[in-house]
C-alpha cells in the first residue's frame, strides 16, 4: 500500500565526473525497477548534469537542502523554484548534520518545508535524537518537537507529497545502526504523532523511512518492519553495487 522509497543522500562527495558516473552505474543497474521508488541527492553542482542522465531512467532527483524564498538577497542560497528548473522532484529538509552544524531550527525547517512544497516539490523531512538525548530519556520529546515543529501549518493533501525519515543521529555514518526493533518504535511513535496532528488516513498513507548506516547486510530486516516504507541512505549510496542491493531488498521479508 505505501511503496518503498529507497534515497541516497550523497552529501559533500563527488565532483562532476564521478558523480556523472555513479549515475550511469545506477542507471544501468536499476533500469528494470518499478516497483521501489528510488532518488538519488547529489551536491547541487552536479544537479544538472545527472538529471540529464538520469532522466529516463526510474532514478528521481532530490537536492539535500533549499531557502525558504522564491529569489531576493539571500547571498549562497538555492530556492525551491531553482531546484524544480535544473530538474529536482525532491529535496532533503532538516538533515541532522544541518540541525547541528549550521544550527538549523524546528522553525526554520518549517518555512523550508512549506516552500519546498508550494513549489511542487516532494520534501524528505528528517528527524531524529541524539545519543545524549536518547540515554537521558529526551527521545520522544525530541522527535515529537521535530514532527510537530516540521509539520506546522501543513494540510493533509500536502503530506501527500511529504516522506519523514527517522534518522538516529548516533547512527549516522558511525557503523551503529539500530535495532530493527529500536527503529520500528520510533517508526511507530512518530506515525502516531502524524494521526494526532491530522488523521488516520494521512498517517497509514505517510512514508516513514529509516536513516542510519544502513547497507546490504542489513536492509532487510529492516524492511521487514511493519512502520518502515524505505530508507535514507548516506554512505553506501557513493557506490552503485551496495545502493542498487539496498533498491532490490528481501521483499520476501516484508
Ligand atoms: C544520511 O546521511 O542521511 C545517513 C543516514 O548516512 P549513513 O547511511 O552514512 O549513516
Amino acid at each position: 500500500m505505501r511503496k518503498p522509497l529507497i534515497a541516497g543522500n550523497w552529501k559533500l562527495n563527488k565532483t562532476l565526473a564521478e558523480a556523472e558516473a555513479l549515475a550511469k552505474a545506477l542507471v544501468k543497474e536499476l533500469a528494470d525497477v518499478t516497483d521501489t521508488e528510488i532518488i538519488i541527492a547529489p551536491v547541487f553542482t552536479a544537479l544538472g548534469r545527472v538529471a540529464e542522465i538520469i532522466a529516463d531512467s526510474p532514478v528521481s532527483l532530490a537536492a539535500q537542502n533549499c531557502y525558504p524564498q522564491e529569489t531576493g538577497a539571500f547571498t549562497g542560497e538555492v530556492s525551491p523554484l531553482m531546484l524544480k528548473d535544473i530538474g529536482c522532484q525532491a529535496v532533503i529538509i532538516g538533515h541532522s548534520e544541518r540541525r547541528q552544524l549550521l544550527g538549523e531550527t524546528n522553525q526554520f525547517i518549517n518555512l523550508k518545508v512549506k516552500k519546498a512544497l508550494e513549489t511542487g516539490l516532494q520534501v524528505i523531512l528528517c528527524v531524529g535524537e541524539t545519543l545524549d538525548q536518547r540515554e537521558s530519556g529526551e527521545m520522544l520529546e525530541v522527535l515529537t518537537a521535530q514532527v510537530k515543529g516540521g509539520l506546522a501549518d501543513l494540510s493533509p493533501e500536502q503530506m501527500t507529497n511529504l516522506v519523514i525519515a527517522y534518522e538516529p543521529v548516533w547512527a549516522i555514518g558511525t557503523g551503529k545502526t539500530a535495532s530493527n526493533e529500536q527503529a520500528q518504535e520510533a517508526h511507530s511513535f512518530i506515525r502516531g504523532l502524524v494521526q494526532g496532528l491530522f488523521d488516520p488516513d494521512t498517517s497509514t498513507a505517510c512514508r516513514i523511512l529509516y536513516g542510519g548506516s544502513v547497507k546490504p547486510d542489513n536492509v532487510d530486516g529492516l524492511m521487514a518492519q511493519d512502520d518502515i516504507d524505505g530508507a535514507l541512505v548516506g554512505g553506501a549510496s557513493l557506490n552503485a553495487e551496495d545502493f542498487s542491493r539496498i533498491v532490490r531488498f528481501n521483499k520476501n521479508r516484508h
